[in-house]
């Protein structure tokens, strides 16, 4: 049985007082949410206030990237132990605006994924295709070569807390959302590379995130989905009611 994981990324958007207010209001909505992960990932200058708001619930919190050494001269980087030592628990990997504006590559995902895992952190590693080459029929191609890239090689036991989005970068803050259908083809084929990778039990055990404007009135319809393992949510985990919806879906 795999536990769903309700996962929102606010990008760079709030700051730390619109993470307090965001927290009085989301945490009485899932305070009886029961099976499911909750992760909220705020811009790393609100991580401490959004530690501190969600002390005494189950909500955790996550980095939106994180840097693959421990410490160094990178300016303007975070590292693992950083965002661990802050309250971290979670931490997003190649989200595609990280792939897109920032020339993010399957190697650098496997260097930033080996070390969260080495640091404790659970990584969420984003994977998907743009619209070009789905109209291509290649989607299942590029999951491949994201895979093989960039989860390629870790250890087993590593390998078992990694959580994988497939967010397909079409329907990234575009309001086009893969139909429950693709998605869970999608979802599959990447089980499938799991299996091939690290084996059966592994590939049963991988919790498999949809993500790509997911909203409060679409969301069930995909969680429906059996291969579907919870939500990596954008634009609409901003506001606190909607997200919470979307964690009750
Ligand atoms: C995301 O940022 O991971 C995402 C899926 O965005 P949105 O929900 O806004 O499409």
């Amino acid at each position: 049985m795999r536990t769903p994981v309700m996962a929102g990324n606010w990008k760079m958007f709030k700051t730390a007082a619109q993470t307090r207010s965001y927290f009085e209001a989301f945490r009485p909505l899932v305070a009886s949410t029961k099976g499911r992960e909750i992760v909220i990932c705020p811009p790393y200058l609100c991580v401490p206030a959004a530690v501190e708001s969600a002390q005494g619930t189950s909500i955790e919190i996550g980095g939106q990237n994180v840097h693959w050494a421990a410490e160094g001269a990178y300016t303007g980087e975070v590292s693992a132990p950083m965002l661990l030592d802050a309250g971290c628990r979670w931490v997003i990997i190649g989200h595609s605006e990280r792939r897109q504006y920032f020339h993010e590559t399957d190697e650098w995902v496997r260097k930033r994924t080996e070390a969260a895992l080495e640091a404790g952190l659970k990584p969420i590693v984003c994977v998907g295709e743009t619209l070009a080459e789905r109209e291509e029929g290649r989607t299942v191609e590029v999951l491949e070569r994201q895979f093989q890239g960039g989860l390629h090689g870790l250890k087993p036991e590593g390998f078992a807390h990694v959580v994988v989005a497939y967010e397909p970068v079409w329907a990234i803050g575009t309001g086009r959302t893969a139909t429950p259908e693709m998605a869970e083809d999608a979802h599959q084929a990447i089980r499938t590379l799991a299996q091939l990778h690290y084996g059966e039990a592994a590939a049963q055990a991988l919790r498999i995130l949809y993500g790509g404007s997911v909203k409060p009135d679409n969301a069930a319809a995909l969680m429906a989905k059996s291969d579907i393992d919870g939500v990596l949510v954008g634009g609409a985990s901003l506001d606190a009611k909607g997200f919470a919806t979307i964690v009750n879906a």
